[in-house]
């Protein structure tokens, strides 16, 4: 089962420390939740973990499988299994959603067994029929135009082709009407299984009706200060953060 993890992982973004020794531990088959404040660092962990190259780390480690994830590029991160949902995905003018997927599918094979053009078409045509996604959306440039929940879902349909081994969903809720956020969480939840594990950031509980998480840990101030199961978000939808900062003595 693939397991994951990150200690002691600190990460700065020009020149000024955001991640500060952040500690995770997940198994194939588990769910982690991730929820804090605005601007605790939730998507520079989700980035320094892909090998944004905005992002510095500057101390601690992270492995997948016992490999060595801060030593490999950002393709090889992704040939190893780490997928990232981004919050805000980019737009990339020029080049098609399918060109881009089937790219993406072929760099993480070996050389000489690269899908071929008919398999391919027939699996994402079958996912994107599962997502309701317009069948448009294969021909047009890469998240250019579309729509915050369009983006959303295009970023689950990649997930969903490419079938990773660490999933990080970043606010993969934001901007989702309550049809597209199930439509979402049933291709998650789909791809459930024992060799892979979820990392599921987000601001609301709502999410987590959808998607059951094992763990829930609270972020702030660019590490976990608290962990537990499902109860702890519905204590933060209904008492938010402050109680957890007066636990723990944390000053804003
Ligand atoms: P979250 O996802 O938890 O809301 P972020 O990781 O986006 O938090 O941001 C953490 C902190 O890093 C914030 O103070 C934010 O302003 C800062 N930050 C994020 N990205 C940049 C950037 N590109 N340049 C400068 N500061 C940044
Ligand atoms: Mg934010
Ligand atoms: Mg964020």
């Amino acid at each position: 089962a693939a397991e994951f993890v990150i200690e002691g992982l600190k990460a700065t973004i020009e020149g000024k420390e955001i991640l500060k020794g952040f500690n995770l531990q997940m198994k194939g088959g588990e769910v982690h939740a991730i929820m804090g404040p605005n601007g605790t660092g939730k998507s520079t962990l989700a980035s320094s973990l892909m090998g944004h190259p905005k992002y510095e780390v500057t101390e601690g480690t992270v492995t997948l499988e016992g490999e060595d994830v801060l030593e490999m590029s950002v393709d090889e991160r992704a040939r190893a299994g780490l997928f990232l949902a981004m919050q805000y995905p980019s737009e990339i003018a020029g080049v098609t959603n399918s060109d881009f997927l089937r790219s993406a599918i072929n760099a993480r094979r070996e050389e000489g067994s690269e899908i071929s053009l008919i398999k391919f078409i027939r699996q994402m045509e079958g996912k994107m029929k599962d997502l309701e996604m317009n069948p448009e959306f294969m021909h047009r440039y890469l998240n250019e135009g579309f729509s915050g929940g369009e983006k959303k879902r295009n970023e689950i349909l990649q997930m969903l082709l490419l079938e990773p081994k660490i999933v990080i969903l970043d606010e993969i809720d934001s901007g989702l009407d309550i049809d597209a956020l199930r439509v979402v969480a049933q291709g998650v939840n789909a791809m459930r299984s024992e060799d892979r594990g979820f990392l599921v950031i987000t601001h609301y509980q709502r999410l987590l009706n959808y998607i059951k998480p094992d763990f829930v840990h609270i972020m702030m101030q660019g590490r976990i200060v608290k962990s537990g199961g499902p109860e702890l978000a519905e204590r933060l939808e209904a008492d938010g953060y402050e109680w957890v900062k007066e636990e723990l003595g944390i000053e804003d």
